[in-house]
């Protein structure tokens, strides 16, 4: 409660959001004084892509289209060589978490450069000062307020042909950015209220989008709900639930947004009791708003949108379950960590067994 004092830093930025939005990104590059603007797009939005580079002119500096998962050095280094030899002062980002974690990967290391992002995805990375970078297998994090994109343009238009297994997956996962940004440790009020409307934006528009997957509303939904989940994850940072994802991913490669939605719902079991006003909140949005019945719903939602809830699914075996509870690093949770508590989530999460 409020009552108990907290701290909330408001981070920079600025939301377009609407149906034809696109058709405004070169006049918030322009707004921003930028005068060379390189395009870095994802593959699937390569038509996005072509709209922009001809609406920029004279702006347009150059496109680079080589994007690829979270962000491998060479990627990163062959960026920023083009975005030095173009003299680029801006990225337009268009795509996923990759193609926006590229333009991070510039902005990082050039003072100059600026990012707009146009998202198509749920991931939110465009709402947050945090960066990555993979070398030699091992991925790197940071926060750095040079990386937060100045403007972001949301377009539902251009998430309307993500595939229905993509958009389940990544819902899933900004779905993990609302329930954890609850109790982390920097959680607060003013971020909880982003969370619950974040939740209630993306669990609608998710019933939604798997009866109508090119429904604009539907889109639209989801879209606003990954940039509250993106808002969320940024002034609330990650605790228990994405510190195990990070862990899983980096040492047994599983899929990043997959095992987001196998491991929440058994963090969600363990800590919401912790959290009973939270998790009451965010409970109401899907449905019933008895707190410990949130982690079975956010499983039958999964299970309901196609989503692996199992990390066997996945691929990880029962000795990696014993391996990742005794390697996982205790952090600030509102129930202790121990390696009996990492053992029965993971233990329940690889057998996706229902909260
Ligand atoms: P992604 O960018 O790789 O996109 C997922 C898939 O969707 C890709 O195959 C892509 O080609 C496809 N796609 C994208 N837009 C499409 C469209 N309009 N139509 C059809 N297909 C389309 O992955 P993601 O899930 O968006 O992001 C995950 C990455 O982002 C990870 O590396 C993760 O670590 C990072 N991330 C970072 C932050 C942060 O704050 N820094 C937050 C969330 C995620």
């Amino acid at each position: 409660p409020p009552g108990a004092g907290f701290v909330h830093t408001f981070l920079p930025g600025r939301v377009v959001f609407g149906a034809g939005a696109l058709d405004r990104v070169a006049t918030e590059v322009e707004a921003l004084g930028v005068r060379r603007a390189l395009v870095v797009a994802t593959y699937s939005a390569r038509a996005a892509a072509d709209v922009v580079e001809a609406q920029l002119g004279d702006l347009f500096a150059g496109r680079i289209d080589g994007v690829a998962q979270h962000v491998p050095t060479e990627v990163a280094e062959q960026a920023r060589t083009t975005a030095r030899e173009t003299g680029a002062d801006a990225v337009v980002a268009i795509g996923g978490g990759s193609a926006i974690g590229l333009a991070k990967a510039i902005a990082l290391t050039a003072e100059q450069v600026v990012i707009v992002a146009v998202p198509t995805t749920y991931a939110g990375s465009e709402m947050t000062p945090v960066w990555g970078e993979t070398a030699a297998g091992r991925k790197s994090t940071g926060t750095d307020m040079r990386v937060l994109p100045r403007v972001v343009i949301y377009d539902p238009m251009l998430s309307r042909g993500l595939p229905l297994k993509v958009t389940a997956a990544s819902v899933a996962n900004a779905i993990a950015h609302c329930v954890e940004a609850t109790w982390t440790p920097k959680a607060d009020p003013i971020t909880e209220l982003t969370a619950v409307e974040g939740l209630r934006a993306l669990s609608t528009g998710l019933r939604d989008v798997l009866l109508a997957p090119d429904d604009l509303d539907a889109r639209s939904n989801l879209l606003y709900g990954a940039c509250l989940a993106g808002s969320a994850l940024a002034t609330a940072g990650t605790g228990l639930h994405h510190k195990l994802c990070h862990l899983l991913g980096g040492t047994y490669n599983l899929p990043h947004a997959e095992t987001h939605a196998a491991v929440l719902p058994q963090v969600t079991r363990v800590n919401a009791p912790a959290v009973p006003q939270a998790a009451a909140r965010l409970a109401a949005t899907l449905g019933t708003e008895e707190p410990s019945s949130l982690a079975a719903q956010l499983f039958d939602l999964y299970k309901a949108a196609g989503v692996a809830t199992s990390l066997r699914e996945l691929g990880l075996t029962e000795t990696q379950v014993t391996e990742a509870a005794a390697a996982f690093k205790p952090t600030d949770n509102p129930v202790p960590v121990t390696e009996d508590l990492m053992r029965g989530i993971l233990t329940r999460a690889w057998s996706g067994t229902r909260p």
